[in-house]
């Protein structure tokens, strides 16, 4: 059978970006087609095996999935789509083994405060009150389901549905814009606790504090003290074939292995694209999930777009890449291993440093499925910069050099760590940006709260839009998804998403 070579909606990549805004586009009555470069879908949340170790490669790290309570957009997209994910809840959530001592994080505040007055009596009490102002910011925010949101006017008769939210909210409006390091520097003095909360940031966004709005802190935070934390079993591989059986089930098209060589614009209008394989497809709307930089400079003839706007864009800081570290390890005798880990090196180099912050997953520990019997994966990973990466004679042995952060952190979780190893598998900047197809390998736009939020999926080409983490909200799963549910909804009228609304608030679709 001849493959369509039209539809109402092209997607340019399979991120949860893509996925949610086609998925729901499909969900919404479109003719979607999803074109992904990777013959894997889910971009930075895809999983891939090597001799039985089922890896993330990048999330693992994750909330509310499946919990009924949680406000988490993708769990709603999920929802519309009749598509849920088995999910393994597990507490506590991490341990962040600091210069000073290893502190457990736990979900609720209380617990939270506890542990932090082991190391600071007084700044855990300054965390608290530091806590409390986001869950002014929460509470009237979860108040108002994602899923219903819009980046235009027709937003104000959906919001006008929750008025007692909407009054909360009143008094907070000066908040929903701020960077969270206005609220901490209002509430904390302590300056270990201050060193804590930019951690937290940073983990969330790829920025300290003062870089990262309040929202997304006040949704983090929120979300751990109402619903679970937990992580989706078979990893976030299982996330995508979730979307991804949404998206074919509301007749969506995904095509892997198409990589878009160029977006196709006639007279200021997105007309089609051109696959790199040869061949076009044509829609009157296309979205781009690839990132603000690769779709500009890659996909679009610089004449494509108004040269002012096109420099401004491209000029868009972008946070570091990544070392990665995927094991396959022998498990005897660590029975009592946990999950999550976190691993600040020094004090005396700034959190962001390349190789001082490290991030350890360790997911067989709750789903043990994901290793072979008597094994566990790892994935660490540290920020990396771009530059100086060139696969020349000396790529290997840099490699190594550069993983040593990382070994290092692992070995405090788990001492004999190098005796263990099954497989091995280092990863580069240049590695993330091949598998990832992200400019220099980036995390995603660095846009500091005190410059403005992310731009929105708006472009100056007419039928151009685009979704991902490098619209707005910003960067991390639920951030994305949100991303998705802005995009699609931009592309439908508001009673259609009334009527969406309603399939997730009867419960008809769960
Ligand atoms: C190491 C790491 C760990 C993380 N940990 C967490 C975590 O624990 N929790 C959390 O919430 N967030 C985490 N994040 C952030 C989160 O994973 C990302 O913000 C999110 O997955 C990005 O999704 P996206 O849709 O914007 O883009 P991407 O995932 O980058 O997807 C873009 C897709 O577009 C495709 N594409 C690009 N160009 C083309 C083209 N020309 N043609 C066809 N296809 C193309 C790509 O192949 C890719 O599949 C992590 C990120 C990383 C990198």
């Amino acid at each position: 059978m001849n493959e369509a070579t039209t539809a109402d909606v092209i997607v340019i990549g399979s991120g949860i970006g893509g996925l949610v805004a086609g998925a729901l586009l499909a969900r919404y009555g479109k003719r979607v087609i999803i074109c992904e470069s990777h013959t894997i879908p889910g971009g930075a949340a895809h999983g891939f095996e090597r001799q039985g170790f089922k890896f993330d490669s990048g999330p693992s790290f994750f909330s509310g999935l499946g919990d009924p309570v949680s406000r988490n957009p993708l769990r709603q997209v999920l929802d519309v789509l009749e598509e849920s994910v088995s999910a393994i809840a597990y507490e506590p959530l991490g341990h962040y083994h600091l210069p000073e001592g290893t502190l457990p994080i736990y979900r609720k505040l209380a617990d939270y405060q506890r542990e932090v007055a082991r190391f600071t009596p007084q700044g855990a009490k300054e965390l608290g009150a530091f806590v409390q102002r986001l869950y002014d910011l929460y509470e009237p925010l979860k108040q108002i389901p994602a899923l219903g949101l819009r980046p235009d006017l027709g937003v104000v008769p959906f919001l006008l549905r929750y008025p007692a939210a909407l009054l909360r909210l009143l008094p907070q409006l000066g908040a929903v814009q701020q960077s969270v390091g206005t609220i901490l520097d209002r509430t904390v003095q302590d300056p270990w606790v201050r060193q804590l909360v930019d951690l937290e940031c940073f983990l969330l966004s790829g920025l300290k504090a003062h870089g990262t709005i309040a929202p997304e802190v006040a949704f983090v935070f929120g979300e751990r003290e109402t619903a679970s934390v937990d992580y989706p079993q078979g990893g976030s591989e299982a996330l995508i074939n979730a979307l991804v059986r949404g998206l074919k089930k509301w007749s969506g098209e995904l095509r892997l292995g198409t990589h878009v060589e160029q977006i196709q614009v006639q007279g200021g209008r997105a007309t089609g694209v051109t696959l790199r394989k040869g061949g076009t497809l044509q829609a009157p709307v296309i979205i781009s999930n690839a990132t603000l930089w690769d779709t500009y400079a890659q996909l679009l003839q610089p004449e494509d777009l108004p040269a002012r706007f096109r420099q401004e864009a491209l000029s868009t800081p972008a946070v570091d890449s990544f070392m990665h570290l995927h094991l396959g390890i022998d498990g005897t005798g660590l029975e009592h291993l946990t999950v999550h880990h976190v691993v600040v090196h020094s004090r005396s180099r700034d959190l962001t440093a390349p190789g001082n912050t490290c991030m350890i997953s360790i997911p067989s520990v709750l789903d043990p499925k994901l290793a072979p019997a008597g094994k566990h994966v790892v994935h660490a990973y540290t920020l990396e910069p771009w530059t100086g990466w060139q696969r020349d004679d000396a790529y290997s042995a840099r490699k190594r050099e550069r993983a040593e952060s990382l070994y290092c952190a692992l070995e405090k979780v788990i001492p004999d760590i190098r005796d263990r190893i099954d497989v091995e598998l280092i990863g580069t900047p240049l590695t993330h940006q091949r598998y990832l197809r992200r400019y220099q390998g980036t995390y995603g736009a660095a846009i500091e709260a005190s410059t403005g939020l992310f731009p929105n999926g708006k472009t100056p080409i007419s039928g151009l839009l685009r979704v991902g983490d490098s619209t707005l909200p910003g960067i991390g799963v639920p951030a994305v998804a949100a991303s998705g549910i802005l995009c699609a909804n931009s592309l439908v009228t508001p009673s259609q998403t009334v009527a969406l609304m309603s399939a997730l608030t009867s419960g008809r679709s769960q």
